[in-house]
């Protein structure tokens, strides 16, 4: 049908890789909490996408892997989280769809607020060995976004998969550009609205 096979291309704001190189490794997973937050407050700063971001680290150094912030609105898809963003640079970095292979060091993601019920899902099959978040699902609920059908207890679930999961690290900081993002009018596109 087609002459030539589809390419599907993300475009990653052009900010992000000098933003990437004000990070230095640090073995203190709130020092690296505290710079995937400022990166989901560069995104809405920089009207680039939601108020999310996500990051992956090597666990034992602290190297920053990839980065990756939420372009649902900046580039039209709906896939486009934080974290499936993250996953997916990491991936293409380090060529290997599975981040917890043997011949490497182990990974973690670290994201700015709970996963929704698509990026829950997409931890296990990443190979990352921890996940922290820092804000609520109740904190992106209270402006307006929609975390999905979920699991209620969803970190017992992915400790069960070997995934260690470490909660409420700077959670303030993370709410408050949540907050930022809705005062300063930001399109909360996947709310629901009735009718
Ligand atoms: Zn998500």
């Amino acid at each position: 049908m087609f002459s030539q096979p589809l390419t599907l291309e993300i475009k990653l704001p052009s900010w992000i890789e000098e933003f990437s190189q004000a990070y230095t490794d640090t073995d203190d997973i709130s020092k690296r909490m505290a710079f995937v937050i400022s990166a989901s407050r560069q995104n809405v700063v920089e009207k680039t996408g939601g108020p999310f971001a996500a990051a992956i680290f090597e666990i034992e150094s602290g190297k920053l892997v990839s980065l990756g912030v939420n372009l649902v609105t900046d580039q039209g898809l709906s896939v486009l989280h934080a974290e499936i963003l993250a996953i997916s640079i990491a991936q293409r970095k380090l060529e290997n769809y599975d981040l917890g292979g043997s011949n490497m060091p182990q990974h973690e993601l670290v994201t700015s607020t709970e996963p929704c019920a698509m990026c829950f899902g997409a931890i296990p099959w990443s190979g990352v060995k921890r996940f922290i978040t820092a804000a609520h699902d109740r904190d992106a609920r209270s402006i307006g976004f929609d975390e999905g059908p979920k699991l209620q207890n969803w970190e017992n679930a992915l400790i069960e998969r070997d995934i260690k999961v470490i909660t409420n690290i700077n959670r303030d900081e993370a709410y408050s550009v949540l907050k930022l993002y809705r005062d300063t009018s930001g399109h909360i596109y996947n709310s629901r609205e009735d009718g």
